[in-house]
This record gives C-alpha cells, structure tokens and sequence, in this order.
C-alpha cells in the first residue's frame, strides 16, 4: 500500500512519514499543492493524507481537482482548521475522513486502517501464492499458515511481489517502489532485501519462489 502526504511543515512531514513507513506503508510526501498534483500524476497511491495550508494554496482546491479527474483512493484531511464548517466543507468537497490538528499518530493511523478496509470491499485486499498469504489491509503475511514477521521494508517490497506474481520486475521499479527515491538505494541493498525474502519463503522442498534474472531483476513464480 502506498501514501501519499502532502503536509508543508518539514517537521510534521517527517513525523508521519515515519510512522507511517513504520507501519509498513510505502510512503511519498509533497510539500505544495504543485508537488501533490506531479505525484498523483506519476504514481498511484491507496491513500492520501492531506493538509490544507499550503504555501501555494488550498489542499481543499487539490482534492477537488483529483475528485473530479476520478481519483477514488480513501483521503484523509489534517487541518488545523477545525471549525465545524470546515469540516463539512472538506467532506463535501469529497474527504473521507477529517483530523484536527494536533493529532494523535495513532489514531491516525486506526482511522487509516479503517478507510483502507470499508475501501476494501471493491478490491482484494488478500494476495494469496504458493502459500504465501498477504493481507495488504491488516498488514501481516503467513507462509504455510505461520506468521511471518517482517519488517516495513520487507512488506513493502513483498507486496510488489504478490501484486505482480509470475511476471519479471526490473530492478529500477522494485527500487523505484519500496525505496520513495532510487539514489538512496545502494545497488546491493536490494540483494540484501532478496535474500532475506528467499530465506523467509523457502518452501519444504526448497524450491526457490523469488527466482533472479542476471543483469535485469526479479520474479516470484
Ligand atoms: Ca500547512
């Protein structure tokens, strides 16, 4: 699952991209309005979390424009607006959810989940292969019905894995996914994250599920 946060305060940004990366979300943040509208047209996010003071306009504007343009995903406003009239204008203008600031990241989070679930319902939220079960929502995996617990970066690249079952991925979009930018990513980082996986998900037989392709990438098959 990928956020995106658009929150002009570096400080607050960093807070929630952490708890929410902790939580095991892939995360993006844009600090203006114009970031925010470059994201979304690049990339697709599962949810966004949206502040409205931004230093080029109203987040209410840019949640209009993506409503209109069809953008469906679950949007949760933080504001420190919190008059009652300005929450019913972010939930008419098609908010799912409105949390006054200051916030707790934990009920941020609990909301999160919540939106992410009634979502839910129109698309599968359990990846289910060769007996690895992934529920994207829950954010826990077992393999051959045991827990399996991995961390943040594990789930988040794990998820690529089973959303794309049976077909190659390139090492630039694996990399481009799970780690927001490319230049943090050593080149043998992602070996490192691979092996992990492949020790985590060996099957009795020890077939291997994450096969390598020399020079271009990786497969679950
Ligand atoms: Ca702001």
């Amino acid at each position: 699952m990928k956020i995106l946060i658009v929150e002009d305060q570096q400080k607050l940004a960093s807070l929630l991209r952490q708890g929410l990366a902790e939580a095991g979300y892939a995360v993006d943040h844009a600090g203006t309005c114009a970031a925010a509208h470059d994201a979304l047209s690049e990339s697709s996010y599962d949810a966004i979390v949206l502040d409205l003071g931004l230093p080029d306009g109203d987040g209410l504007d840019v949640l209009r424009s993506w409503r209109k343009a069809g953008f469906n995903e679950p949007v949760i406003i933080l504001s420190a607006r919190d008059a009652v009239q300005d929450r019913i204008r972010g939930l008419d203008v098609g908010a799912d959810d409105y949390l006054p600031k200051p916030f707790s990241l934990p009920e941020l989070l609990a909301r999160l989940r919540s939106l992410l679930r009634r979502h839910a319902n129109i698309k599968d939220t359990v990846l289910e292969h060769r007996g690895i079960r992934f529920d994207t929502v829950g954010r826990s995996v077992r393999f051959n019905g045991e827990a399996v617990e991995l961390t943040s970066r594990e789930l988040a690249l794990l998820e690529i894995f089973m959303q794309n079952a049976g077909r190659l991925l390139p090492r630039t979009l694996i990399c481009e996914k799970v780690w927001s930018s490319p230049y943090e990513v050593d080149a043998n980082l992602l070996d490192v994250y691979m092996s992990r996986l492949r020790s985590r998900f060996t099957p009795p037989d020890g077939t291997v599920l994450f096969k390598t392709v020399r020079g271009v990438g990786f497969k679950l098959q």
